[in-house]
């Protein structure tokens, strides 16, 4: 039976949920409840996504995110006892219109102000980091070899574990359905396995932040788009690394990005891992594999990496990401006092989740988070926002 009152309710059980858990927890509050309506945790956003960890932002406080998430997923290991299989083979952004160069080097000059070892290439230098790749076009490239692919699932179980063993109710396959506002707070949250007494709910439902956020009377302007990744082997039945192939894909695991068309791939395990963003895709949450799509980004796909050619592509999935007007994420307090959210992360929430849960905790629990917190606060949207971070791919 599931505790009928508790500090803290989460409600969702993907990285952003997992991650607050265990910071609460690291901080002493344990008397929390996380509820997932899906059987598994990570199931949603978290278990369909690409894996990529940068520190390639345009904003500085995204950048300022990925450097403290980045070393916090470095550290996982030691600390949680859990494996991420990081590999740290860089990002690379591949540029073909000069005002993307000019955007581009002023992001560099800016992450490297900040620490980060970031550096703007010849479209030469691209092809030697990346054996296969054709540049035609491109007028320079940014590399940043600290970034790298990591894996979410184990992020989230691995925090969710921790979470537990300190106390942390976990619930899987309950549904929030309401939330309860007594005066100018929150009292309670209403589930499908009854109701929790509460004075504090965090929002990280991630695509559905907007519908959470409405059970409570609270606008959280967070849509869901959705994106698709497919997954390559050349069509004769041998690897990437044999002859025919050797020498014609990567065989580190960096991550190429196509600026201008959002084209990327990296190597996954023995396959290739691709994707692109669908320029007329509108909002909604349809998770279905649009199969028409793929001759499109095949189109594109095979201009920069003509081994594409030979390929037959053996599965795909399609997951949402979680969009913002400005693409920037909503982490701390709201206007309705004991409601939290952390959600909007606009399709790169994954390598941010250490550390906007371990920010999200330390407001929860009443410590300084040691950060402007003002480009993620929630308030911002009673103003006319602009789109803010261009690093989306
Ligand atoms: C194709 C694709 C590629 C991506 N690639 C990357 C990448 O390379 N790097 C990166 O950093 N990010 C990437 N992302 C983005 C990343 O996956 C998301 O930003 C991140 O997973 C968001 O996590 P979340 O916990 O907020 O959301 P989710 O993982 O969606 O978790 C929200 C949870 O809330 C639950 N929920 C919703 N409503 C309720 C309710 N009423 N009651 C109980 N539970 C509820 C849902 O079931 C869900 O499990 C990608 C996303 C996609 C779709």
């Amino acid at each position: 039976m599931m505790r009928s009152t508790a500090d803290v309710v989460i409600v969702g059980g993907g990285c952003m949920g997992t991650s607050t858990a265990y910071h609460l927890a690291r901080r002493g509050l344990t008397d929390v409840v996380l509820v997932e309506r899906e059987p598994q945790l990570g199931s949603a956003s978290t278990g369909r996504n690409a894996g990529g960890v940068r520190h390639q932002f345009t904003e500085p406080a995204n950048v300022r995110l990925s450097i403290e998430s980045i070393a916090a997923i470095e550290r996982f290991r030691d600390e949680l006892g859990g494996e991420l299989d990081f590999h740290r083979d860089g990002y690379m952004f591949l540029l073909s219109t000069q005002a993307s160069v000019e955007a581009f080097r002023a992001a560099v000059a800016m992450q490297r102000t900040l620490g980060v070892n970031v550096d703007v290439l010849a479209p030469s230098d691209a092809c030697r980091l990346a054996p296969g790749l054709e540049v035609a076009g491109v007028l320079a490239a940014t590399f940043c070899p600290d970034d790298g692919i990591a894996d979410p699932g184990g992020l989230t179980q691995g925090y969710a574990r921790s979470a537990r063993e300190a106390g942390i109710e976990i619930v899987r396959g309950v549904e929030v359905t309401g939330i309860d506002v007594a005066g100018d707070r929150v009292a309670g949250v209403q589930t499908t396995d009854g109701r929790i007494e509460t004075r504090a709910v965090i929002n990280a439902a991630g695509p559905w932040a907007r519908s959470i956020g409405r059970l409570a009377g609270v606008e959280v302007p967070v849509d869901p788009l959705r994106r698709h990744i497919f997954i390559a082997q050349p069509t004769d039945g041998r690897t990437w690394d044999t002859p025919p192939h050797a020498g014609r894909v990567p065989l580190s695991r960096i991550m190429v990005i196509d600026f201008e068309t959002s084209f990327y791939f990296h190597r996954e395990g023995a396959r290739l891992l691709f994707g692109m963003g669908e320029a007329n895709e509108s909002f909604g949450f349809d998770t279905s594999v649009k199969w028409e799509f793929l001759p499109d980004v095949i189109d594109v796909a095979v201009t920069r990496l003509p081994a594409l050619l030979d390929a037959e592509v053996s599965h795909a999935w399609a997951g949402l990401y979680e969009m913002t007007p400005d693409a920037m994420p909503v982490i701390g307090p709201t206007d309705l006092e004991g409601f939290f959210v952390i959600a909007g992360f606009s399709g790169h929430g994954f390598q941010h989740s250490p550390a906007a849960g371990r920010i999200l905790a330390d407001v929860v629990a009443g410590r300084d988070p040691g950060l402007d917190l003002s480009p993620f606060e929630h308030a911002r949207f009673r103003r006319a926002v602009r789109a803010a971070e261009r690093g989306v791919v």
